[in-house]
């Protein structure tokens, strides 16, 4: 869009709609900008298991067609690129859906402690691998909140699952499910108040300047390490845009070389009161 400003001679009662006009077409190219950018992202991000793929495959037809000990190699690492970019087409696909119904609130009552507990079930043995352990503390007597199980349990998971990646090996993945005292800013009006999910690791930690940008699409702290721990750059966005549907909020406390702690708020139900 090509926007001219001119200065208002004769100020009338149109010059307000000549300011919303204006706003709109800035955020109108903002929308583009970030849609354009994700798109190519995502090729990109696409790109680089796909050639890698196109390039083995193109060395065991060829250089290495009688070498059986790289076959079994390359395979290995065709098998990765692949679940790779399975990870990836999956978590677009979770981002699209959830991105669709964002402004249609949840409805259902969802039950925290059975959410996290099975998420810790699926997400014990990656922690064993690290010698990590995941321990749940959920308060006794939690209500439930209004959402829906399946994305507060892809909350849980992403949040768990960087745990994992992102933590320290040999130290325990602390998670928490209590009614909050107080909540952020950010957090909208909740008549019936809050409970929070808290999960916290022994990590590395997030130096301060990144935290703002972690729920970025494809935004991580180091690109390389993040790739080879297996991570698509997509698990917070999923995160945020989830916490945004439930009404709900996110917040990061960190220290670098301590560890992390992600804290979701979300409302209780009304029926919980
Ligand atoms: P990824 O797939 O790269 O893990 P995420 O969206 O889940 O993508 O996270 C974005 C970035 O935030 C990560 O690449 C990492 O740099 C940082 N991050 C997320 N969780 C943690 C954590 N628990 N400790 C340290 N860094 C983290």
């Amino acid at each position: 869009f090509a926007v001219s400003v001119e200065p208002l001679r004769e100020p009338g009662p149109d010059d307000s709609r000549a300011l919303i006009l204006m706003h709109e077409l800035t955020a109108m190219k903002r929308t583009e900008q970030m849609r354009a950018d994700f798109v190519a992202n995502a090729s990109h991000e696409l790109r680089t298991p796909l050639s890698t793929l196109v390039g083995f495959i193109e060395t065991l037809r060829g250089p290495a067609k009688d070498d059986p000990e790289a076959h079994e190699r390359f395979l290995e690492i065709m098998h990765e690129q692949s679940l790779r970019m399975s990870r990836l087409v999956n978590d677009l696909l979770s981002l699209s859906r959830i991105e669709l119904n964002e402004h249609t609130p949840p409805r259902g009552l969802a039950d925290l402690s059975r959410i996290l507990s099975s998420v810790k079930a699926t997400l014990d043995m990656q922690a064993a691998t690290k010698d990590m352990d995941i321990q749940l503390d959920i308060e006794d007597g939690l209500p439930p909140v209004t959402g829906d199980e399946d994305e507060l349990a892809q909350v849980a998971q992403n949040l768990i699952d960087n745990a994992t990646k992102y933590g320290r090996p040999g130290t325990p993945i602390r998670v928490t499910a209590r009614r909050a005292d107080s909540v952020p800013a950010a957090f909208p009006k909740a008549p019936h108040g809050a409970v929070l999910i808290r999960v916290q690791d022994q990590g590395e930690g997030i130096p301060r300047e990144h935290i703002p940008r972690l729920t970025e699409r494809f935004y991580r702290v180091d690109k390389a390490r993040s790739r080879d721990l297996g991570g698509t750059g997509l698990g917070l966005a999923i995160v945020k845009h989830i916490v945004s549907r439930h009404r709900g909020a996110l917040s990061v406390d960190s220290q670098v070389g301590k560890g992390s702690a992600f804290t979701v708020y979300l409302p209780v139900a009304a029926s919980a009161g």
